[in-house]
């Protein structure tokens, strides 16, 4: 499942060929996955940026105005294809752009699994409000002394306070597993026993973790691809993450694995308290 270092790769990889392309046509092949609050067509959007906040993807029109939300849940991608290609199975939206040099390209959703989808705002200030005001703060933008104090005090396992996208936005069960095991933190383990100092190590690790994924391209581990396609290799990086049985790469103990909240967590139980 794509998380944010996935969703950050691609809106990166989108950048160059995207912001300042204007939006011709757009085709719905499957209108469940679109939810449409505009009143006037996005025909004529021209692309002012691509914002991210957590795992949401923002396509905004210049001047903030019209915004498309992408949301690739489980299986979602958003390729750059060839103008009036052939649509690929599991194609749900295909949008086709003009740059300002007339070079027209398309970008195809596609969403196998049909977890994900695509939301129409007539603003930004809109997308916000239906979108990611729920959210909380960004996982890599957080400053960590907000992110422990979030944590801090909280009768739940440190695991499921990280997934929850309420408390912060943009962690999902890879990185979170990563950055426990840096941080020598039991992902059972409940916030309110974590002391100031260790929730604090956690916070400050979140980024440094990310950071480290979005450079490597974000893990490709069955579906994700960039814009052009290219999977990402961060998936060499983890240390616990889809290793449980594999001796821990700190001290050799035998990863473990164990469902917390429904999640499947890998840790080691010599190195994590
Ligand atoms: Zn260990």
């Amino acid at each position: 499942m794509p998380e944010l270092p996935e969703v950050e790769s691609l809106r990166r990889s989108m950048l160059d060929r995207v912001v300042g392309a204007r939006i011709r046509e757009v085709h719905v092949a499957r209108p469940d996955v679109v939810v449409d609050e505009l009143d006037r067509p996005i025909r004529d959007l021209v692309v002012g940026s691509l914002r991210r906040h957590g795992k949401l993807l923002a396509i905004v029109e210049s001047g903030e105005a019209r915004t498309i939300c992408v949301h690739l849940g489980m299986s979602g991608r958003l390729t750059i294809v060839g103008n009036n290609s052939p649509a690929e199975r599991h194609e749900h939206v295909r949008f086709s752009l003009e740059a300002p040099d007339g070079t027209r390209i398309d970008l195809a959703f596609v969403d196998p699994r049909r977890f994900g989808g695509i939301s129409l705002h007539p603003t930004w200030s809109r997308a916000i409000e239906q979108r990611i005001a729920a959210m909380g703060p960004d996982a890599l933008s957080i400053d960590p002394e907000a992110l422990a104090d979030r944590l801090a005090g909280r009768d739940r396992p440190i695991k499921s306070a990280l997934l929850d996208q309420g408390l912060v936005a943009g962690l999902g069960n890879i990185y979170v597993d990563e950055v426990l095991h840096l941080a020598g933190v039991r992902p059972s383990r409940r916030c309110r026993r974590v002391s100031r100092a260790t929730l604090l190590e956690v916070a400050r690790l979140v980024p440094v973790v990310l950071e480290g994924a979005i450079g490597a391209g974000g893990s490709t581990l069955r579906d994700y691809r960039d814009a052009s396609g290219r999977p990402g290799s961060a998936q060499t990086l983890h240390r616990v993450y889809g290793r449980s049985g594999c001796p821990c790469l700190g001290c050799g103990t035998t990863l473990r694995s164990r469902a917390i909240g429904g999640r499947s967590s890998c840790f080691c139980p010599s190195c994590q308290h």
